[in-house]
């Protein structure tokens, strides 16, 4: 059996993840990440392409047989701004850098599926392995794109898949179409003229008012403008203001930012506009005005359903098809594959990165996450399965 086969890799994909673990880079300063997937790369007789968005590789493999399709794997190299504190004995060695997020087992599963498949070419067609950079908010899947990933690397199909902390070992989840939501950042600054908050209240322009009523409005966005059966978050993380030492004082300008998540191009429109409405029409209610960035970052992650049926049947052949949740609910984070399912089909899948037995895990972007060793033979079979299916 193919997971049997790959434990023999085992020991190597964990010193390889525990070297990764211990070096932790950010995005587009994975260097040393990089060069040693393409040095592993290069040893098992896969083609490296390097420096692509920087610090990505496509590592390219073709198969012993004849077939005219081309598909691609994806993982991530790049870590976090957090301190760790797993107290393990391979934790980061790089102060305020670590891997909380998996990304070091992404990278090493996708090592161990390349020198299986380099090792037992018996598929049709072609596997691009990309490594790609800076997933962690600063778009490196999408300058991977911009920068001809799918011009210089022609694929039919394209895979991603990520650790999922609470899911049980051995079980896989996906779904078909919007799956990750959208993630964008908004900034609105209220401006008045500001005064004395007792003297000269009557003349002042506060924008304290409009800012208040702005947001209590902002939910009636969710409330009454998006459609009921569809969905979406807009919260508030940030309000700044005036000076903490003078409460006698109205400030002249307030600033308040934060995030929305939607899951569909028309409802991350709707949210935009009407944010933009509300903050205009309140700040003129009250003799301010109110200027609005509207950042959007990653746009939802949406999958497809011939993929995702393959992606399915890929996972069951190991695991079984009732350790395969084909219906996962959409959840409200952000991935930047989202940026390559927008250029060529294909799907995602979470591998259960483990949940303890009174349901507790520490979740990714904490100190206190870690990958799980245990899964790294059975995500890079997962991997060699998808292989198997797409170019049998
Ligand atoms: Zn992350
Ligand atoms: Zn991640």
């Amino acid at each position: 059996m193919l997971t049997e086969e790959l434990k023999r890799y085992a020991p190597d994909l964990v010193a390889i993840r525990h070297d990764i673990h211990r070096h932790p880079e950010t995005g587009f300063e994975e260097h040393r990440t990089a060069k040693l997937v393409a040095a592993r790369l290069r040893e098992w007789g896969v083609d490296v392409a390097e420096g692509l968005a920087k610090t990505g590789i496509v590592g390219t493999l073709r198969g012993a047989r004849p077939g005219q399709k081309a598909i691609g794997l994806r993982a991530d190299l790049d870590a976090l701004h957090i301190s760790e504190k797993t107290g393990r004995d391979y934790a980061s060695e790089i102060s305020g850098k670590m891997h909380a997020c998996g990304h070091d087992g992404h990278t090493a599963m996708l090592l161990g599926a390349a020198r299986y498949l380099a090792a037992h070419r018996d598929f049709a067609g072609v596997v691009h392995f990309i490594f790609q950079p800076a997933e962690e908010g600063l778009g490196g899947g999408r300058l991977m794109v911009e920068e001809g990933l799918f011009e210089r690397f022609p694929v039919d199909a394209v895979y991603g898949m990520h650790n999922s902390p609470g899911l049980p070992v051995g079980k896989f989840a996906t779904r078909v179409g919007p799956f990750l939501s959208a993630s964008d950042t908004w900034t609105v600054t209220f401006r008045g003229t500001g005064g004395h908050g007792g003297a000269g209240a009557h003349r002042a322009k506060d924008p304290t008012i409009p800012q208040a009523h702005f947001v209590l409005a902002l939910q009636t966005i969710v409330g009454r403008s998006v459609p009921a059966v569809e969905t979406a978050v807009v919260s508030v993380g940030s309000i700044a203001g005036g000076d903490h030492a003078s409460p006698n004082i109205i400030p002249a300008e307030i600033v308040v930012r934060g995030t929305a998540r939607s899951y569909k191009p028309a409802i991350r429109d709707l949210i935009e506009k009407r944010l933009g409405e509300l903050a205009h029409a309140l700040a003129a209610a009250y003799g301010c005005v109110a200027e609005v960035e509207y950042e959007r970052r990653y746009p939802p992650l949406i999958t497809h359903a011939e993929e995702t049926a393959t992606s399915i049947g890929a996972a069951a052949a190991l695991v079984g098809q009732e350790n395969v949740i084909a219906d996962a609910p959409p959840m409200t984070s952000a991935e930047d594959f989202s940026y390559m399912l927008q250029e060529r089909p294909g799907g995602f899948m979470l591998i259960g990165n483990g949940v303890g037995p009174d349901g507790s895990f520490h979740d990714v972007h904490t100190p206190l996450y870690d990958f799980n060793d245990d899964i790294l033979t059975l995500g890079a079979a997962y991997w060699v399965s998808l292989v198997q299916k797409e170019l049998a």
